[in-house]
């Protein structure tokens, strides 16, 4: 006859560690929620009097976004109001509650839209091919006019720092183009300012604030569309570069910051055709005859 097992329970964390994770959730927070502040302060997203528009999908940046507004809104100086939004797309098996009952149990003034553009993407696009661009174009338009009938004069989104890394090297490798995901920007139907002030979160933090705090995620794949392909290896070149040279990532984001056109191509953005000798020198211009400093590096 063979032994009964009796489970055993797993030791209950001590003391010490309870607290060190406690500190650590607070560390986290407060990082998070400089780097939002430091993001509206840089590119002046937020003004006395706005009624800022916060889009909510259900995922971890939407609800992090949410969240930072929130503790903005109660410390900062500038008096402004939010208003969270969701579009309910009608995809199968969205659970149509968790929004509103977590939005409730924060007292957040709240909008649900309701638009079936679940069955326009389904007709239009082929079995098979992705359909997230035209459902975010869709979703994107819906959005616009729904802040105008609630009077939003900032529309805030969760993009955050690795998405806009992302999209830079999307349009870099498949593009052509230097380009990434503004900060702020006006909506192409030039009537709405779209601020995203988790611009310099990592999108890391945001998912372990997601889970400290444990929002009630809803999963964005329930139409059952793929993710794409393209950004999804553009991630991994970041995570594998970020993994083998600590700092990396940090550095190409600041560098977006940080552009010299004199020292691109674009005649667009700098007048190359005019451009004569003035006999005043320049510490920080081009040093032309110095050697290329990447010629010499040693391999990595
Ligand atoms: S995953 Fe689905 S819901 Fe999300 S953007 Fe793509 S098509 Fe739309």
């Amino acid at each position: 006859m063979s032994a009964v097992e009796i489970p055993v329970a797993p030791p209950a964390p001590s003391r010490r560690r309870v607290e060190r994770d406690a500190r650590e959730r607070r560390k986290l927070e407060k990082r998070l929620v400089r780097l939002t502040a430091q993001a509206i302060t840089d590119y002046a997203m937020i003004e006395p009097g706005d009624r800022v528009m916060v889009c909510l999908s259900g995922g971890k940046d939407s609800y992090g976004l949410l969240e930072m507004l929130r503790i903005l809104q109660a410390r900062a100086p500038v008096a402004f109001d939010l208003v969270a939004v969701n579009l309910d797309q009608k995809q199968p098996g969205f659970p149509a509650h968790v929004l509103p009952d977590y939005l409730r149990g924060l007292d957040v003034p709240f909008h649900i839209e309701t638009q079936d553009t679940y069955s326009i993407v389904q007709r239009l696009i082929p079995e098979g091919k992705t359909m997230c661009s035209l459902c975010s174009r869709l979703r994107r338009g819906v959005l616009y006019r729904v802040a105008t009938e609630l009077g939003a004069t900032k529309i805030a989104l969760g993009h955050h720092r690795d998405d806009i890394l992302g999209t830079f090297f999307l349009n870099l490798f498949y593009g052509g183009r230097i380009k990434a995901m503004p900060p702020k920007l006006v909506s192409d139907d030039g009537r709405h300012v779209v601020i995203r002030p988790l611009a310099y979160v990592p999108e890391d933090d945001l998912a372990r604030y997601a889970q400290d705090r444990q929002f009630p995620i809803i999963p964005c794949n329930l139409c059952g569309s793929q993710e794409n392909l393209q950004r999804k290896q553009v991630k991994n070149m970041v995570a594998e570069w970020e993994r083998r040279f600590p700092g990396r990532t940090e550095n190409v984001f600041r560098a977006l910051a940080r552009v010299t056109p004199s020292h691109l191509m674009d005649r667009t953005l700098f007048d190359f055709m005019t451009l004569q000798a003035d006999g005043r020198s320049n510490p920080d211009g081009d040093i032309a005859f110095d050697d290329d400093p990447g010629a010499c590096a040693p391999a990595e």
